[in-house]
């Protein structure tokens, strides 16, 4: 066993990796891959972990050194997932999904040394940017071999065979940066939050405890949600801490490979998008499947329809966990469970909490102000955004001084005094941009992003209300609002609707519609009928771009016109 070291209490991903591979060594990981369904233990995974940290080791990959990758979710990214912050490197998993300027941008503010990536697009992407990357030595393809390119490329295996697995960890402090991810860049270029090994140790114990999403031995879990998007919300560590069987669906995680994946591995938790348990259920309804097994679906990144959890809790016995998080809350800040005295209430009533995004999770504080600073009452109506702070919450961005000063707010004087060094981690408040309410028993309820709320004389318009309402109508597909300049109002709202084929309904009509739910200076002013909302990288609603293009009132339909 390894000789106590200095920094044996500190907060690092050692102890991770010790136990799940000294205490559950005979546990499988299992992962889809285009060469078939790999599967090897724990114990093969800590031998091949420590390969790897020898083979970059050779490489020149040194103490600080920024590993970046371009993975999807399978044994090897987890792999490298430990083996880069336990040799004292920083893992930077780059969104595989971002156009090419998002992406160059990606590794070059980020300075990558060396990148690990995935065959087939991940690679083709890197072979294209090749030229206009400046820091990377090194092209590491997470593969048994190496494709035909001008890129200088080594196979990933040749580097974890070559080098035996005796390799022995650095010490590590937990101050240390093990990890780095970028915002998907909705409301603006993407921006970098790092992640020390003590925010990640404690951002997996929150999750493990039943407080958060719980997570025990006995569980077979399937994260879903990429690795390259906040790592996998963090899965990859404290499901190995927990010292579960882990499963990990591949380069094409739809709907086919997921259900397969639960029946023949036993998953009884997974966790992705709302999107990934729409197609799911689409594919449960046409095709036979034993999906007995599953028990939770942690749903979150954007909001949980209520139809969708109803659904799989009534069909299918499964329980969603409705989590809320962001790339700077290093995913899971909160979950929406009943609280224990709300045991005995009706099934929809459950939901209504349920639906909402919930609790905070344990070790996180929050507050909700209004634009002038003040706090707003829990009442489930007043409108604020979410300030939220604690150990897992990113204090900075990085190479980002102005993102800092408006997403951060400072430590008063009066708190500075008061703060102890431990202390100084949980001091700054980020902002999150979500506008959301908080009702009578500490539930928060998402209703919009602050760039994306309607602020029209002084008062709050949630776009997110106006959409759900758009879309249960029978002609819309697809309805997004935004915001557009108004001289008098400041802001209006426009609705971007996408209508069925053969669709007969005009902007009168949805408005008409509308006044059912909302008062008449919610109802938006303007509608576009468009082909398809534009999406960012991670299907989210591209906004930016819907408000760039129809700034131009020319483009619009505007009631009182033909
Ligand atoms: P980006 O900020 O670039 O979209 P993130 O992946 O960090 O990238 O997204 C975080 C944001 O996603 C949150 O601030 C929030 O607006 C939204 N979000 C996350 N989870 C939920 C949820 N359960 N319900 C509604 N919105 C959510």
């Amino acid at each position: 066993m390894n000789e106590p070291t200095a920094h044996a209490g500190d907060l690092t991903l050692r102890p991770f990796f010790w136990r799940a591979t000294e205490l559950f060594p005979e546990k499988a990981v299992v992962s889809e891959t285009r060469a078939g369904r790999h599967r090897y233990t724990y114990a093969d995974f800590g031998d091949r972990v420590r390969s790897l940290a020898a083979g970059l080791d050779a490489i020149g990959v040194t103490e600080g050194d920024r590993v970046g990758t371009f993975g999807w979710n399978h044994h090897r990214h987890l792999e490298a997932y430990y083996a880069a912050p336990l040799m004292g490197a920083q893992l930077h998993t780059v969104n595989v999904l971002l156009g090419d300027d998002h992406v160059e941008h990606i590794v070059n503010d980020a300075a990558d040394d060396v990148l690990l990536v995935d065959p087939g697009d991940p690679f083709e992407t890197v072979e294209r940017l090749w030229d206009r990357f400046e820091s990377v030595r090194e092209v590491v393809v997470m593969s048994d071999d190496v494709p035909d390119t001008d890129v200088p490329v080594r196979a990933y295996e040749d580097l974890v065979a070559g080098h035996d697995a005796e390799y022995e960890w650095p010490d590590v402090d937990e101050d240390q940066r093990a990890g780095m991810c970028y915002s998907s860049g909705t409301t603006g270029p993407p921006k970098g939050v790092e992640y020390t090994h003590k925010m990640i140790y404690s951002h997996a114990l929150m999750v493990m405890t039943p407080a958060a999403i719980g997570i025990e031995e006995g569980d077979v879990v399937m994260p879903v949600v990429p690795m390259f998007h906040v790592n996998s919300w963090e899965f990859p560590y404290a499901v190995t801490m927990a010292g579960a069987k882990q499963v990990y669906p591949g380069p094409s995680p739809d709907a086919e490979t997921l259900v397969s994946l639960v029946e023949d591995e036993g998953v009884t938790l997974t966790a992705g998008v709302p999107t990934v348990w729409i197609d799911v259920l689409d594919y449960l309804d046409d095709h036979d499947a034993d999906v007995s097994s599953l028990e939770r679906i942690v749903v979150g990144g954007s909001a949980a329809p209520k139809g969708v959890m109803r659904r799989y809790e009534e069909e299918y016995d499964v329980s969603i966990d409705h989590a809320w998080g962001m790339t700077e809350t290093m995913s899971i800040g909160s979950v929406s469970r009943p609280k224990s005295w709300m045991a005995d209430w009706d099934r929809d009533d459950k939901l209504d909490k349920r639906s909402k995004q919930g609790l905070l999770s344990p070790g996180l504080e929050m507050k909700v102000v209004d634009d002038d600073g003040e706090e707003v009452p829990w009442d489930g109506d007043s409108f604020g955004e979410l300030y939220v702070r604690g150990p897992t919450v990113a204090q900075e961005y990085y190479n980002r001084p102005e993102a800092n000063e408006e997403e951060f707010e400072d430590v008063p004087a009066s708190d500075e005094s008061g703060g102890s060094e431990a202390g100084r981690s949980s001091a700054r408040w980020l902002k999150t941009g979500d506008i959301v309410t908080v009702d009578e028993d500490g539930y928060v309820e998402v209703v919009d992003r602050a760039k994306d709320v309607i602020k029209s004389g002084g008062e709050w318009i949630s776009s997110i209300d106006l959409e759900n309402e758009l879309i249960a109508h029978e002609d819309v597909v697809e309805a997004a609002v935004v915001a557009v300049p108004h001289e008098r109002w400041q802001e209006r709202p426009l609705a971007c609707v996408v209508t069925r084929e053969g669709a007969d309904v005009d902007g009168e009509g949805l408005r008409r519609f509308l006044t059912e739910e909302f008062p008449d200076w919610w109802l938006p002013d303007d509608v576009a009928f468009v082909d398809e909302v534009p999406k960012t990288a991670t299907g989210k609603f591209d906004k930016k771009t819907l408000r760039e293009r129809f700034e131009d009132p020319e483009l619009r339909w505007t009631p009182g016109e033909e």
